[in-house]
């Protein structure tokens, strides 16, 4: 089976049709136009603003559109260190944000604490908010953030969003 028909797109028919699901339909949509909320506590939001620049250019993956309003976003990149002090935030901002929403721990600190095994430093974004990609790095470089988007694309293409959608009704 190629990439395709595994994401519910299936080849065209004599009369030049493409056969496909709601899931694939909303989630081809969702996929592509990801409006990332950049939550950048330390370092490696440094890197995350190098993304939406010309030379990394987020924008060929749909991704360009960078809210600082929860209402307006659906994708929190948790980049640097969550100390305790803003861990509350972080939580805060994260529920304001719509269903369906996705996270990216950006670098070992949002995965892990990183270096910071410290009294002040939270060992973990995951602790307060569910994560769906860990990315490696101390800071990871812009490709792998554009790795890491990827990755959550394909997340996105697979689950089930028309089921979900009638499950929340
Ligand atoms: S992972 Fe490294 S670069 Fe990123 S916030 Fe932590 S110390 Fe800074």
């Amino acid at each position: 089976m190629d990439d395709l028909a595994k994401q519910g797109f299936y080849p065209k028919n004599e009369q030049g049709f493409v056969y496909t699901r709601l899931d694939a339909i909303i989630n081809w949509v969702r996929s592509n136009s990801i409006w990332p909320q950049p939550m950048g506590l330390a370092c490696c939001a440094i890197e995350l603003m190098a993304v939406g620049g010309s030379r990394f250019d987020i924008g060929r993956f749909g991704a360009e559109v960078m809210r600082f309003s929860p209402r307006q976003s659906d994708c929190m990149i948790v980049a640097g260190t969550v100390t305790y002090k803003m861990a509350g935030s972080v939580k805060r901002i994260y529920d304001q944000m719509a269903a369906p929403k996705w996270v990216i721990a950006m670098g070992a600190c949002a995965s892990c604490g990183g270096m910071f095994r410290s009294y002040s430093v939270l060992q973990g974004v995951d602790r307060i908010i569910p994560v769906d990609i860990y990315l490696a790095g101390c800071p990871p470089r812009p490709e792998a953030l554009l790795d890491a988007l990827v990755s959550l694309q394909g997340k996105i293409r697979e689950e089930r969003s028309a089921k979900n959608l009638f499950k929340a009704q």
